[in-house]
């Protein structure tokens, strides 16, 4: 009898001649989501992977990192025992109890069992199995009863290479292995928004970098402790997530002097995209990601979006484009970075921001407003004195 964690994938299989590309990242994620944790070997097959002989003292961070991994469908910790009729008996009868133990004491306790057969050398079908074994846990535990259709316990046996015994089967966050897609850059504030933005894309595969325009000293430190602490959850989801800080108040500055004021948001924004153009092209980067969603500043029209959008030939994300904001908080909250974005620090954004900025700016008026800058040299110098952090967890 060994102690197994049986993890299933769903969309991968669909991927045809990807699929053992993707299987292999997701493998390699998993290992690298457990590294600390004791356990023997990880190994796949048949569309399950395996975490083979895992510390069971240590089976609460197992199951909070597992779900935590993309492409994970959902996962069980189970027992593996050898396919002999008797091992599966007492196997079950293991996990049963101990599944027992956190059903409310003194509860009348109703179960099932749910058998299912991939290995049809096993002599007893699943029907069979599910009578067979449902009374031999009658039998064996008193005070139980059978309820097929609302049990508190479930006894899920897997026949395959060996029986596969649970009680538990808890869910992955879905979506594809980090990094398959490909990577792209996140422009990343201390907002609520970019930080679900980041995390929704990751979960298409996406290995995400971030790039964040720090206002100092317009903004204090604590702006950059703030967007670093939020790289830090992420990460939780990811491992280390390269962050580049561009130093952005000489643009800013620069924008105030020059730039006439209800064009100044569109321009800072022209800024960003061209900066984090550049970085993506030195990085490999394949795309941008933003935590727009239209329409909810003056800045995230249509006509706004398209005269940013202007500077980069980029594909540009924007995974919150259709989302609510009372969407976006409930996200935030479930990947863990919401209360990190509402710690109150101003961001350049609030600073800079006109009484009345334009919401339909049309392309040729930023590039009037931009002929009195230069463009070119403050890309660069930002480019240049841009600081390169790498965040773990
Ligand atoms: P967020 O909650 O992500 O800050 P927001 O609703 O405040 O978004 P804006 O301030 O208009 O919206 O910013 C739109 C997007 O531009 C952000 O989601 C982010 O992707 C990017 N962005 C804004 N400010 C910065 C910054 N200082 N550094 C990097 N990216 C930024
Ligand atoms: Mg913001």
């Amino acid at each position: 009898m060994v102690p197994v964690i049986l993890v299933r994938y769903g969309e991968l299989g669909l991927k045809g001649l990807n699929r053992p590309d993707f299987e292999k990242a997701l493998s390699e994620n998993i290992k690298r989501a457990l590294q600390g944790l004791e356990y023997r070997y990880i190994h796949r097959d048949r569309g399950r992977i395996f975490i083979e002989n895992y510390s069971m003292g240590e089976e609460g961070e197992f199951l909070s990192r597992l779900s935590r991994v993309f492409g994970i469908v959902s996962f069980s910790p189970a027992m593996a025992a050898e396919l002999e009729l008797d091992q599966v008996e007492q196997v079950s009868l293991e996990v049963f109890r101990r599944a027992m133990t956190v059903v409310a004491e003194g509860k009348s306790v109703t179960f099932k069992v749910h058998a299912t057969r991939a290995n049809k050398a096993f002599p007893l079908d699943s029907m069979e199995l599910n009578r067979h074994l449902g009374a031999h846990v009658l039998k064996n535990i008193p005070g139980l009863s059978v309820d097929v259709h609302n049990p508190d316990i479930t006894l899920a046996v897997e026949i395959r290479d060996r029986a596969y015994v649970s009680c538990r089967t808890l869910p992955g966050p879905g979506g594809l292995p980090y990094g398959v897609s490909g990577r792209a850059l996140l422009l990343l504030s201390g907002g609520i928004d970019s930080p679900v933005a980041g995390w929704l894309a990751m979960k298409r595969g996406v290995e995400i970098q971030a790039v964040h325009f720090y206002s100092f000293p317009f903004t204090g430190e604590k702006s950059k402790t703030k967007v670093i602490d939020i790289c830090k959850a992420l990460a939780r989801w990811s491992g280390a997530i390269q962050l580049y800080v561009v130093p952005f108040a000489e643009i800013q500055t620069s924008i105030m002097e020059h730039c006439h004021e209800e064009m100044r948001i569109v321009v800072m924004r022209r800024m960003m995209f061209r900066i984090a153009q550049e970085l993506a092209g030195r990085h490999g980067a394949l795309a941008l990601v933003t935590g727009e969603s239209v329409g909810q500043v003056a800045s995230q029209t249509l006509e706004s979006m398209r005269a940013v959008n202007a500077v980069t030939n980029l594909p540009v994300l924007r995974p919150l484009a259709g989302a609510d904001k009372t969407e976006i908080v409930r996200l935030a909250k479930e990947i863990g970075t919401f209360e990190i974005s509402i710690r109150p620090y101003e961001d350049c954004c609030t600073l800079f921001a006109p009484k009345h900025p334009r919401t339909r700016p049309q392309p040729a008026e930023a590039e009037a407003e931009e002929a009195k800058l230069d463009i070119v040299g403050l890309v660069r110098t930002a480019v240049e004195a841009t600081e390169i952090l790498s965040v773990r967890r």
